[in-house]
């Protein structure tokens, strides 16, 4: 059955034409007389009356013409027959109406162009598979009941495979639950503590997991991720990974690494269990800070600041910055050998300098020289 436009005087049409771009893309389709639709995001945005930076446009045809007629860059992605433009408006995602099979549980899926009742019905929530026509007559179309589940405030998908269609919806769950404050409809919440992301890709788990890094509510949607089971978290992983997440946009830890790297790190890695035996030592000494902490991922070292080692501060502001005057050629030259000698002299003059029992090159010299010709140095 063809979607049934809603003639709801909600003025839904008129906050989406009010958006960065839509006149553009409304002058654009005009032109090319292809039948496009503001969908996803931008309707569910506008219904709820919150700002958005990006346009998402549905076309029912030849979605490049429509690239085109809009201008500005643009970044073509075959396989899913999307586009994104980048202009003075704004970015608008463009994508050619599909519909879509999942050759096996997890796997990408195959798509064939589609009309736009399939292209609404292949979506992940009700509250993202509603359209407003670009320039055809018409408010909101909802097939799926979208606008009572916003009103409601609740996620529903729209079939009871969808989650093992494509696992990473139930993350994508988390993060809308979080960031909207929505609860989970109960059949989707039976459907969705049995998602699978084990037959998912990891880079497809990763994508979700980054997208989930950029919310304002981080930790609300990682305590989902937690409580649902979708990922074995540890308990305290939400509260920590949100706490790095703030740390990294304080001096001195701002831009050490970024949000997305902690929470993928932490949830997939092991960054959090290397964090945890860091914090758990405060090191006696500079040297044995250096030898501690050097070489570590900025992930695991903001995660055990977190944790509680403000001796990281002092690492990263001051130790971690302390150099030699010397190099491993200056001991060539003297006549060490090449190998494990050269590096075991400059650990010994590192030390000496950090310890402040060095001054200038002689003396750095004369430790490496010390350092390299004696035994291998326990710390
Ligand atoms: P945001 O508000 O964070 O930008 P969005 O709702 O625009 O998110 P996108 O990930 O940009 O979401 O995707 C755009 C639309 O494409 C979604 O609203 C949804 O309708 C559909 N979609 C995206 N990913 C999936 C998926 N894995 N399964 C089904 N539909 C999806």
């Amino acid at each position: 059955m063809a979607p049934q436009a809603d003639t709801d005087p909600e003025g839904v049409r008129a906050r989406i034409e009010a958006l960065p771009g839509a006149a553009e893309v409304r002058a654009a389709a005009s032109e090319t007389a292809v039948d496009a639709f503001f969908v996803g995001g931008s309707v569910r945005d506008a219904l709820l009356g919150r700002g958005r930076a990006d346009l998402d446009v549905l076309v029912v045809g030849d979605h490049l013409a429509l690239a085109r007629a809009l201008g500005g860059e643009t970044v073509v992605h075959d396989r899913f027959a999307t586009a994104t433009v980048a202009g003075p408006h704004g970015s608008i995602d463009l994508a050619r109406a599909r519909a879509e099979s999942y050759p096996s549980p997890g796997a990408l899926p195959e798509v064939r162009p589609a009309g736009l009742a399939e292209d609404l019905a292949r979506r992940d929530f009700t509250i993202n598979a509603m359209a407003v026509p670009v320039t055809q007559p018409g408010e909101l179309i909802d097939p799926h009941g979208g606008r009572a589940d916003l009103r409601s405030g609740l996620l529903r998908v729209l079939h009871d495979g969808s989650f093992s269609d494509d696992p990473t919806r139930a993350l994508r769950a988390a993060r809308y639950a979080a960031r909207l404050g929505f609860e989970i409809d109960d059949r989707t919440l039976e459907l969705l503590r049995a998602a699978d992301l084990a037959t998912v890709s990891a880079d497809r788990v990763a994508a979700e997991l980054a997208r989930i890094a950029g919310e304002r509510e981080l930790r609300g949607a990682l305590e989902l991720v937690r409580d649902w089971e979708l990922i074995a978290l540890d308990p305290e992983l939400p509260a920590l990974a949100a706490a790095a997440a703030g740390l990294v946009s304080v001096e001195p830890w701002a831009d050490l690494t970024d949000r997305s790297a902690i929470v993928v790190d932490a949830t997939l890695g092991t960054a959090l269990a290397q964090a945890r035996a860091l914090a758990a030592e405060p090191p006696e000494s500079p040297w044995h800070a250096v030898a501690a902490a050097r070489g570590r991922s900025p992930v695991v070292l903001v995660l055990a600041r977190v944790l509680g080692a403000e001796w990281l501060d002092t690492y990263l502001t001051q130790w971690s910055r302390v150099r030699l005057e010397i190099t491993g050629e200056d001991l060539l030259a003297e006549g060490v050998e090449q190998g494990p000698a050269v590096g075991r002299g400059l650990s010994a003059a590192l030390r000496a300098k950090l310890e402040g029992t060095t001054r200038g090159r002689a003396d750095e010299l004369r430790v490496a020289l010390e350092g390299a010709r004696g035994p291998e140095m326990l710390l």
